[in-house]
């Protein structure tokens, strides 16, 4: 067995709400806003493509012809050839560290974000350096002074997951302007489509004027459809080709494919969804206990607190189901029926705990 397993864990989905029931003695309903997951589910007219396309079931998938590559490409106006898709984008993020990491080479990423970065390059012998957050944000100066000559990967996950912070397009340019060409730096978007800062980086064009920029988005998040797996990078041709011989032959299955299609091709829905979501997260950013929140451009907010299991058990009890981390809680956005019992059951607690 690879020795560094030993450090790592499967990943933990946590216990579902009947389980949570059963362990808390808790009668109602329970709520899962515990994974980002949009609540609202896809736009009908991916079921309808689905029940549109049940009849070749028992052909492969025909990956490099998926209409949905052909869609992508024209709305983002990139090539098709610039295009990879992979089960969920936890897959892509497993076939880049796969494809590019030695062993004895280094990622560079932030402590307190997404934890696929560091998982994989520990599988493939590779050694992580993280800095700290600063004030809940990616802090690129402290990252740069810890780039080596062994340095292969640069994570940046902005709209960060859990914080939901945000760093700016000028900020991540002038960090690439200085970072190694041959250092590729990876900005995941899965939040993207939930972000309404103005200064919010124009990802695509950075990757059209750096050649080492991979741009990685999903359809789990804001399309809303977790269930499918299915997310994809954004890079030049030549590192696409490289991540081709390592991906399975048929990595995305059609009806994937067919669904994001579907949910892609409906801006109408996914910016209804996005504008509800906006109206519901500041709610939260107005609310009396505003400061042990991090300003958001996601589908959640993160919940500073000395006592985040305090917090997560108050949580439970009020029939949410949240993520506790180390220094907080993250909780995704409901329906606004959720959130405004959430923006209860929160002022409550800040009155009656004092962190
Ligand atoms: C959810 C998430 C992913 C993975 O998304 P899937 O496409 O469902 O695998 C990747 N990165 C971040 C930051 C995420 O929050």
């Amino acid at each position: 067995m690879k020795q560094q397993l030993s450090e790592l864990q499967a990943y933990q989905p946590g216990l579902s709400p009947r389980q949570l029931k059963e362990k808390y003695g808790i009668d109602g309903e329970m709520v899962k806003l515990a994974s980002n997951e949009n609540l609202y589910g896809p736009s009908p007219k991916v079921k309808e493509a689905i029940k549109n396309n049940l009849d070749e079931l028992f052909y492969y998938p025909e990956v490099k012809q998926f209409e949905v590559k052909e869609t992508l490409s024209t709305f983002l106006n990139v090539k098709k050839e610039q295009i990879f898709f992979g089960s969920g984008l936890d897959e892509v993020i497993m076939i880049i560290s796969r494809t590019v990491l030695e062993p004895g080479d280094e990622i560079l990423t932030s402590d307190m974000t997404f934890g696929q970065y560091k998982h994989h390059a520990i599988i493939e012998s590779a050694q992580v350096k993280t800095t700290p957050l600063k004030d809940g944000y990616f802090d690129l100066d402290a990252m740069y002074e810890q780039i080596t000559d062994k340095t292969k990967l640069i994570w940046i996950c902005n709209p960060n997951n859990p914080t939901g912070t945000y760093l700016s397009h000028d900020a991540i340019e002038s960090f690439i302007k200085k970072v190694p060409d041959d250092i590729i730096v990876l900005i995941d978007e899965a939040y993207i489509e939930f972000a309404v800062a103005d200064d919010i980086p124009n990802s695509l064009e950075l990757l059209s004027k750096y050649n080492q920029v991979v741009v990685l988005r999903t359809l789990s998040k804001a399309y809303g459809l977790a269930s499918q797996r299915i997310g994809y990078a954004i890079a030049n041709e030549s590192l696409l080709d490289q991540l081709d011989i390592v991906r399975l032959p048929f990595n995305v299955t059609s009806l994937s494919a067919v669904a994001a299609d579907a949910a892609i091709k409906d801006q109408t829905y996914l910016k209804e969804m996005t504008q509800k979501n906006r109206q519901e997260i500041e709610k939260f950013l107005n609310a009396s206990f505003k400061e042990h929140i991090y300003d958001s451009q996601t589908n959640f907010i993160y919940v500073n607190t000395e006592e985040p299991q305090v917090l997560y058990d108050y949580l439970i009890k009020e029939g949410f189901i949240t993520r506790p981390f180390p220094n907080g809680v993250r909780i995704t956005m409901g329906f606004s029926e959720h959130n405004d019992k959430m923006l209860k059951v929160l002022e409550t607690f800040f009155e009656t705990h004092n962190s």
